[in-house]
């Protein structure tokens, strides 16, 4: 251990001891886009070579992907050049990983801007503070709640001008940069999903914006759109306009927030929601509003393409007995498997089955005429009748056909169909009438 008293350390030698503890120390040319190193170490000898371009290495220490290593896409590139430019000392910390195990740190630098025009001195510390890593963990989930701003800016419409722009997921620093708002627009318009762009184009439009929001108001939109890692993600695009009394102020705070996992889950629940409307509880088959769904837009097809459609009804023969004789649990048992009959002959055709009602079914069938589809009809009473339905036994069903013809609407068919099936009755069940 040194007794060196502090009188004793000349003004040079702790310059140098200094320079020693610095983790990297890095001149900037922002003007020729270069840098050069004049030190660096663990970490940043990952990050930094000995010459390099002064928007990679921002590029490396400012945008958040201290835990994917990925690259921005070039659409986020167009950003760099906001956080290219300092005016006076400036410092902030960062995250990293690299060296061993892609480990994670946090790090610190710290620019100063030399007298020469547009050149800085960056000297970057990686801080050896040993709860470092489980800070990370907090910071980022913290980060992951907090910001679901993704972007915000505030814009004057009528000047063309943007300012205190912050793109969250590069800094939560916000950065005054002489960006036109219309030149924004068609920097941005690129990372929105191609199909929602025409919307965005609309909806950012200045003329739009001033003619439809009053002041004090906003209005929101729902698009997808590219995160820094190049994957659309959902966002919520709000347009604020602020309160004011001058009618020619077209003053807007505008962000972007992340809703993406949100939106995923509106949409499997809607999804859930979407099925459970459309599908029949007991049989898994189409309801009564799904099949005639179905069946309407079977109809559309044909009248639009002429593609050949065929309508099958069935209905349980003498259904009331086998309720009557092994309870209501027994004949929702055999409505289940007599469903599973008809989703088996279904399989490999374009048909979709429904349950119209009570112990009546119906199939639609694309792509197959009356000839393909009789015998089918035929092997199905077949099938039907030597199954052995458990708890209850044998069973038969009577069956209609036609196929949808020039002119038909939905009631001529539904009608043709059900008289099939009522002269399939009339004439002694378990058998096929092709109307
Ligand atoms: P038919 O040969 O003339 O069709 O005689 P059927 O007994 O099958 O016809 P009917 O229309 O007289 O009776 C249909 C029966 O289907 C009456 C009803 O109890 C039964 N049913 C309707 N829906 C259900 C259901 O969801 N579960 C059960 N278990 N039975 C049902
Ligand atoms: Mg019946
Ligand atoms: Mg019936």
């Amino acid at each position: 251990m040194s007794n060196k008293a502090l009188e004793n350390y000349s003004v040079e030698e702790v310059l140098g001891l200094l320079q020693d503890s610095y983790d990297a120390v890095v001149l900037v040319d922002s003007k020729e886009h270069r840098y050069r190193s004049l030190r660096r170490k663990g970490v940043f000898e990952t990050y930094i070579d000995e010459y390099g371009d002064y928007h990679e290495l921002i590029q490396k220490l400012w945008f958040h992907l201290y835990d994917t290593n990925q690259e921005i896409t070039d659409d986020y590139k167009a950003f760099i050049s906001f956080y290219d430019e300092y005016e006076g000392k400036y410092s902030r910390r960062f995250k990293i990983v690299g060296g061993e195990n892609n480990k994670p740190y946090t790090g610190q630098m710290t620019v100063y801007p030399l007298k020469d025009e547009k050149k800085y001195i960056f000297v970057l510390n990686v801080l050896d503070d040993i709860t470092t890593v489980d800070d990370l963990m907090t910071d980022k989930k913290v980060h992951t709640i907090q910001n679901t701003f993704l972007f915000s800016m505030y814009v004057d419409l009528v000047r063309d001008t943007t300012n205190s722009i912050s793109i969250t997921e590069i800094s939560e620093d916000t950065v005054n940069y002489n960006i036109k708002y219309s030149q924004w627009r068609s920097m941005v318009v690129g990372m929105i999903w191609p199909e929602d762009r025409e919307q965005f184009l609309q909806l950012t439009d200045p003329e739009y914006l001033k003619k439809n929001l009053a002041p004090g108001r906003t209005t929101t939109f729902d698009c997808q759109m590219k995160n820094l890692e190049g994957v659309y993600i959902w966002v919520k695009l709000i347009f604020s306009r602020t309160k004011t009394t001058m009618p020619d102020d077209f003053r807007f705070v505008f962000m972007v927030q992340n809703i993406h996992e949100h939106a995923l889950e509106i949409m499997s629940t809607l999804k859930v929601y979407e099925n459970r409307a459309i599908t029949d509880a007991l049989t898994g088959l189409y309801n009564y509003g799904g099949i005639k769904t179905e069946m309407l837009n079977a109809i559309d097809m044909f009248n639009k393409d002429s593609v050949p459609v065929s309508l099958i009804m069935l209905d349980l023969d003498f259904f009331k007995n086998v309720n009557d004789t092994y309870g209501h649990s027994a004949g929702d048992k055999t409505l289940k498997a007599f469903a599973d009959i008809l989703i088996e002959t279904a399989k490999g055709k374009r048909a979709s089955v429904g349950r119209w009602g009570g112990e009546e079914f119906l199939i639609v069938c694309s792509e197959k005429t009356l000839e393909e589809l009789s015998p089918c009809a035929e092997e199905l009473r077949k099938n039907v009748e030597e199954t052995d339905f458990p708890e209850v036994g044998h069973l038969t069903c009577s069956i209609g056909v036609t196929q949808i013809k020039e002119g038909d609407s939905f009631d001529d068919a539904f009608k043709r169909v059900d008289k099939a099936l009522y002269e399939s009755k009339n004439n002694g069940r378990n058998r096929v009438t092709v109307l």
